[in-house]
Order: structure tokens, then C-alpha cells, then sequence
């Protein structure tokens, strides 16, 4: 799709040398005040309109080896759709990023791009700014989108002839969407079975409003919908239905796609405190119980609070607790912001809003009053020592340096273990040590009928990886 030696590509090549290409400044996103999106749960980043995204599809030098691709763990052709935004064929542009990418309007916003496609760009050896691949593919999707949602005619997705052969879904996060959608094109009958209320998992109950709205998600759910994907919510596999009642149920595969959303304690004094949780019950409060929101669900929301970690999650645990009014939030992290795993823009939209970053330190006690609430929290300093098996230095206690900060709320985002439930539930399925669902190259477990992708099979990794295990796992079970 989109062959770079098509006639129209040569002639854009042509068009402008390289030299003036890369004179062209890249892109600025637009965004919302700093000073007002904290009142709000407004979208920050407010998309590229088309003469930006033309401006910047032109930057593209459309390499004959490019790099960009093999960045994106999904190899999009991104040149190919970049030249097809750049000659203004949107509805080509979509079509060549969906043909790797289920979810091109959510992987354009939370894809961590200055590690994978933007890393890769030619650009970089040039001393110069990447092409914004991440604000392109965002443009691409959500003009399709709108487009879509105002043209009549638009066609809902070619799915092949229905075979008859059901298949069930554990899990709605981006692997099990993924998966439901590649099977159901390929005339599968598929159920997507959900433990919680609400379908779409991290997307849904994890990534805030401000970064990554429902509405983009609910789009992707109705085109699913409008391809014959059923969804069943409120419904655990392994406790309302067992592995056995699926299959007397008729169904002839299970992907299962439960992610890792089992929280990790530091095992501190004090983490029992009230106003000590972890970043996932504080954001399943806020974004799925409309907790602060005058929901039935509350949530303290503290004035000084202060997040451990320094990971996405950590980044949308303080920027929400900055929307709850806290006047003082704060991220403790045992690393230098350099090292932080945190997408390099949440980072900064985080430092925008009035975030305090307390690098090279780590919490050691926290405190409380007489009736159990934090009040306060030891902090010990650290220095970077030697690089660890991940490649980063290793933080290392400074002797003796220990402070105390004055905090009424605490938020833990200090990693996630998948969860247990179908892993341990399901005789036979072998796990590895760190429990997760062991697969093969095709995704399948030990159980030839059971297939597993996403956070349930690598541990909290990104959106795009469990999409692209989705999708795999679809051409492997319905091969
Ligand atoms: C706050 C936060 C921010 C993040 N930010 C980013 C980011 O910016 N970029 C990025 O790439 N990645 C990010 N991630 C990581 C990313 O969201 C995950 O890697 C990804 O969602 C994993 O997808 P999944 O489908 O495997 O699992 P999940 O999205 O976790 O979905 C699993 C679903 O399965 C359901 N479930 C669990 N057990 C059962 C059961 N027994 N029966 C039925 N249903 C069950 C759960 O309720 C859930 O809905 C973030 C994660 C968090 C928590
Ligand atoms: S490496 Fe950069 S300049 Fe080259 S094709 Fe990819 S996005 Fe375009």
C-alpha cells in the first residue's frame, strides 16, 4: 500500500530538495493554558489543523531506507502515510497506518514516540527535530473519525463472510480490542468478556480525560460494535464464568488479554495509613467512579500529595491529583529526571501544570496522627551509582541523608504484576515466575485452545505492544 516508486510520491520528492524540507521548523502542538487545563479535564493537546499537518507532512524526506519504521513496533508504513497526508489523501493515509494499527487515534496520543518511530527519524543524525510522526498519525485518525461521523455513506470496515466459529475475549483493554477486531473482520463470532463496567481497560479506567478522552475510545468500541463484536461486561472469567463453562458455552478459542493491573507495594512502614493508596485505585476512583466529580465514589483529595514513582502512570496520578486541587503536588523518584520511563511530553505537561519533581529520593516511612491519616513522609536522598541490568544507574542511598516532608495524601505508582486471577484459576495454563501467562511465538499458552497477549503476557508494558500481541494472536488462532 502506497509503494514509495508511485508516480505522486516522485513528484512530492520532487518538489522541494531536501535542504528546504529540512529548513522547515517542526510542528508545535497546540495546547490548552497551563493555568486554566488544571481547573478542567479538558484534553491538553488539541490536535494539528490540516495546513500544520500538511506543513509538517512536508518535513517528511520520505528516506528510501527508513528508520522511522523499524522504530514503530508495529512497523506502520509511516512514510506512506505521511505523503499521503501531504498530498491531502486522508482517507489513504488511515488506510495505510490501520493496516498495522488497530487504534491510530489512541496510539497517536499515548504512544511513547521519542522512544520508538520519532528515536529512529533521520532528522536526529541531522542535529534536528524528528518529523512529528505521533501529531501526524493523531491528525490522520481523528480527521478520519470526524469525517466519518458526519458522512453517511461511510463505509463500516470490510469484515470477510461470517464462519460461525465463536471465540471469547478476557479482557477489554487494547489486546483484547485489538484481537476482537482482527478476528471479527476475518468473519469470526466474537465475545469480549469484561470484569469491569465499563469496557477498554487502561484506556478506560487508567489514562485520564485530560490525555486521552472517552469519547476517542467509544469510537473505536463502535466501529468494533458496528463489525459484530459483542461485549459483555460486569463478567470475571475464572470467577462468574470458568474456563469449562466457555467451552460447553461452544466456544472453540480464548484469547485472554487481562492485563496487569495488580498494584505493587514498597512494604514500608506506614503504607497502611489512610491517604496512602496506589495510583490504580486512586484512578479507577476518579476516572471510572466519577469520584470527585460528585460521584457516590469518594476519594480523599489532599492538598499536599505526593506521588512515588516516575512512570506514565506516576505522571497522570499527579496531574490528576493537580486537578483535585492540590496545592502542592509533588513526584518523588529514586532516579534523575533524565532516567524517568515517563513519555518525555507527559513529563513536561506535568512540570507546566506546577508539578514539583523531587529527584534522587525514595520514600522510607511514612507518618500519621492519632486517627491513622498520613501526615507526613521520610524521604531518603540517593545518588546514581553503577548502570543496572535495565541499562540506567542505580540509585544508591546517600548515609544519613533522610528529610521529612508534610503530606495528607500519598499515591504508590511503583510498578503493577499482572493479575492472578485466570493465571491461577486454570489447570494446566503454565505461568512463569513472575506470573505471567507463558506463550509461544504464535501467542498460545500451554493449553492449545487458551492464547494470552498484552500486560498478562510482558508485564505493565504499552499500548502498542498489546495491541500488536492482539493482532498476532488472531492470525495465529484463526490460521
Ligand atoms: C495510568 C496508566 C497510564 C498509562 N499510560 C500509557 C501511555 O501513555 N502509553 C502507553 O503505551 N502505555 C501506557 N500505559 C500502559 C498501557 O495502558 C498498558 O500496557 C495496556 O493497557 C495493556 O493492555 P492490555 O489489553 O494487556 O490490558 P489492560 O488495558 O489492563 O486491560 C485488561 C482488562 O482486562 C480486564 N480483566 C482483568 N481480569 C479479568 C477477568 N478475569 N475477566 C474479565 N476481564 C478481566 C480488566 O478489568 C481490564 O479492563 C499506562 C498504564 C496505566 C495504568
Ligand atoms: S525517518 Fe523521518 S524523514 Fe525519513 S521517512 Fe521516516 S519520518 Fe520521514
Amino acid at each position: 500500500m502506497a509503494p514509495r516508486d508511485d508516480a505522486w510520491r516522485e513528484e512530492l520528492r520532487q518538489a522541494l530538495s531536501a535542504r528546504d524540507r529540512s529548513a522547515i521548523a517542526r510542528v508545535v502542538m497546540p495546547a490548552l493554558d497551563p493555568a486554566y487545563r488544571i481547573t478542567c479535564n479538558e484534553e491538553v493537546n488539541r490536535g494539528l489543523d490540516r495546513e500544520q499537518a500538511v506543513i509538517e507532512a512536508t518535513r517528511c524526506l520520505d528516506c528510501p531506507d527508513p528508520q522511522c519504521i523499524t522504530g514503530c513496533p508495529v512497523s506502520i508504513n509511516i512514510p506512506g502515510f505521511i505523503k499521503n497526508i501531504q498530498r491531502g489523501d486522508l482517507h489513504s493515509a488511515i488506510a495505510v497506518i490501520k493496516a498495522t494499527s488497530a487504534l491510530p487515534a489512541v496510539c497517536g496520543r499515548v504512544c511513547p514516540q521519542e522512544k520508538q518511530c520519532e528515536s529512529r527519524c533521520i532528522y536526529n543524525k541531522m542535529k534536528k527535530e524528528p518529523v512529528a510522526i505521533g501529531y501526524l498519525e493523531r491528525f490522520a485518525a481523528d480527521t478520519a473519525r470526524n469525517e466519518a461521523a458526519t458522512d453517511a455513506k461511510a463505509a463500516p470496515t470490510q469484515r470477510e463472510a461470517s464462519n460461525g466459529i465463536k471465540v471469547a475475549v478476557a479482557g477489554s483493554g487494547p489486546a483484547g480490542l485489538s484481537f476482537a477486531g482482527e478476528m471479527a473482520r476475518r468473519g469470526f463470532d466474537v465475545t469480549v468478556f469484561e470484569a469491569l463496567h465499563e469496557i477498554g481497560g487502561v484506556l478506560k479506567y487508567g489514562i485520564p480525560e485530560f490525555r486521552l478522552p472517552n469519547s476517542v475510545v467509544d469510537a473505536e468500541l463502535d466501529s468494533l460494535r458496528a463489525m459484530g463484536v459483542r461485549f459483555v461486561t460486569d463478567t470475571i472469567i475464572g470467577k462468574t464464568l470458568s474456563l469449562d463453562d466457555l467451552l460447553a458455552d461452544g466456544f472453540k478459542g480464548i484469547f485472554v488479554a487481562s492485563g496487569a493491573g495488580l498494584p505493587r507495594f514498597m512494604g514500608i512502614p506506614g503504607e497502611n495509613l489512610i491517604g496512602v493508596m496506589s495510583s490504580n485505585e486512586y484512578l479507577t476512583r476518579i476516572n471510572l467512579m466519577s469520584a470527585g466529580r460528585g460521584g457516590m465514589t469518594p476519594v480523599a483529595s489532599g492538598r499536599r500529595v505526593a506521588v512515588i514513582g516516575g512512570g506514565n502512570t506516576a505522571m497522570d496520578s499527579v496531574r490528576t491529583a493537580r486537578r483535585m486541587g492540590a496545592e502542592r503536588a509533588m513526584i518523588i523518584y529514586r532516579r534523575g529526571l533524565d532516567e524517568m520511563p515517563a513519555r518525555a511530553e507527559e513529563v513536561r505537561h506535568a512540570i507546566e501544570e506546577g508539578v514539583e519533581f523531587i529527584t534522587l529520593a525514595t520514600p522510607v516511612e511514612y507518618l500519621g496522627d492519632e486517627r491513622g491519616h498520613v501526615t507526613a513522609m521520610k524521604i531518603q536522598r540517593m545518588t546514581l551509582g553503577e548502570p543496572d541490568e535495565s541499562g540506567r544507574r542505580s540509585p544508591v542511598p546517600i548515609e544519613g541523608a533522610v528529610d521529612t516532608i508534610e503530606v495528607d495524601e500519598v499515591i504508590g505508582s511503583v510498578g503493577v504484576s499482572p493479575n492472578p486471577l485466570i493465571p491461577s484459576s486454570v489447570e494446566g495454563l503454565e505461568v512463569t515466575r513472575r506470573g505471567t501467562i507463558a506463550v509461544n511465538e504464535a501467542m498460545q499458552s500451554s493449553l492449545p485452545v487458551i492464547f494470552a497477549g498484552g500486560d498478562i503476557v510482558r508485564g505493565g508494558a504499552t499500548v502498542i505492544l498489546a495491541m500488536g500481541d492482539g493482532r498476532r494472536a488472531a492470525a495465529s488462532m484463526s490460521d
